[in-house]
């Protein structure tokens, strides 16, 4: 007999309280449920996300947080269909397949998106898939929790992969990589040879900039103060970058750079002024994503007649409006065509040093940070 009905422990980073570190325990991970499927995590990328949750957004403590897990099935539940044991997995965020969001293929504006991906515990009965001691660990981080040697996943959030991709770099297409490329490819619906000005050279913002060189956009501007990030950005194919900290008028500059405006513009930043900016770069008909966590109390500084007279317009986007079945496939296609070198902003920590992983992320000194297991 297998371990497939047994629950099996595992070394995972619980934080104990919020701001707290992270600290490597001995969890037990229990047996899959029927439409779950347990994971034997290679690699797990740090997104923005988790160190918002570490920090406070409102999660239950203790929990183990990650949200970008890639590794092999180990066991599945009764009901799975689609996922078996040795299948190669990326895992992405949840939701509840019932609501009309998920009805619609738009499984990113879930009506319980929350409930799916913040709570720590199955929606369902308010259960953990993991404890210690008998004490709970909330272990349902977006589905999965996957800072984790083991981790518990549903089949909905689990994408599985051709076994000859490198297993180690694929976690982050789950969020955040997703969430860059799909806001402008699915969300903004960039073209090829239009143009588009991203603010902020992160690990969504140079994702957004792959994802516009995948479908043959034209000019890309990147704003970015970062010297390093700017550097790669221009290696990634953006066609200008600029460095706003260093231009007295962000907005004459890219309307200088573009001929009179962009089509669209895509903000990471989250910040109030550089939003109200970026509204103001658009040629007519242009939409302006934002994907960033704001400040709690941040409002739009929009001019409303400046935005009727050209029909600009402002779309908030979660996971980069990307169904991630369809979505995650489809940025594997433009990698293995060498056209969505996602691989470049990825640094390698090994597990043990997810401390330091997320000092390097909040630094800037990684881009993407990927665990190693
Ligand atoms: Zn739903
Ligand atoms: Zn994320």
């Amino acid at each position: 007999m297998g371990t497939q009905a047994q629950p099996i422990s595992a070394s995972a980073a619980v934080v104990r309280q919020v701001g707290g570190a992270f600290g490597i325990e001995s969890v037990e991970v229990a047996a899959p449920r029927a439409d779950e499927v347990r994971v034997r995590i290679v690699a797990t990328g740090m997104c923005h996300t988790d160190l918002v949750a570490r920090d406070g957004f409102p999660v239950p403590m203790p929990i183990v947080l990650g949200h970008e897990g890639a590794g092999v099935v180990e066991s599945v539940g009764s009901a799975v269909t689609r996922i078996k044991p040795g299948d190669h997995v990326v895992l992405s965020f949840d939701y509840c397949a019932e609501c009309p969001s998920c009805k619609t293929q738009s499984p990113a504006y879930c009506y319980n998106f929350l409930a799916h991906n913040f709570s720590g515990i199955r929606p369902v009965d308010a259960s953990s898939p993991l404890s210690q001691s008998g004490a709970t660990i909330h272990g349902n981080f977006f589905g999965q929790s996957s800072f984790s040697t083991y981790a518990i996943a549903h089949e909905r959030n689990t994408v599985k992969i051709d076994k000859g991709l490198p297993l180690e770099l694929l976690g982050p297409l789950g969020c955040g990589i997703q969430t860059g490329a799909g806001a402008v490819v699915n969300s903004l619906g960039l073209k090829r040879g239009e143009s588009l000005t991203i603010f902020g050279g992160g690990a969504v913002g140079l994702s957004a900039l792959l994802g516009a060189r995948a479908v043959e956009a034209g000019m890309v501007i990147v704003m970015e103060p970062n010297e390093s990030r700017r550097a790669l950005a221009l290696e990634l194919g953006a066609t200008h970058v600029v460095n706003p900290k260093e231009e007295a008028d962000v907005l004459a500059k890219i309307k200088e750079l573009s001929g009179g405006g962009v089509r669209h513009a895509l903000d990471t930043t989250g910040i109030p002024a550089v939003v109200g900016t970026a509204v103001e770069t658009m040629l007519p008909n242009g939409m302006l994503g934002l994907v960033a966590v704001p400040p709690p109390d941040a409002m739009l500084p929009a001019n409303m007649m400046s935005m009727l007279v050209r029909g600009v317009g402002v779309k908030y986007i979660t996971e980069g409006d990307a169904d991630p079945q369809a979505f995650i496939p489809r940025m594997i296609g433009w990698f293995q065509a060498g056209k969505f070198p996602f691989d470049r902003l990825i640094t390698k920590f090994p597990f043990a040093q997810i401390n330091e992983a997320a000092k390097a992320s909040e630094t800037g000194a990684a881009i993407k940070p990927v665990l190693l297991f």
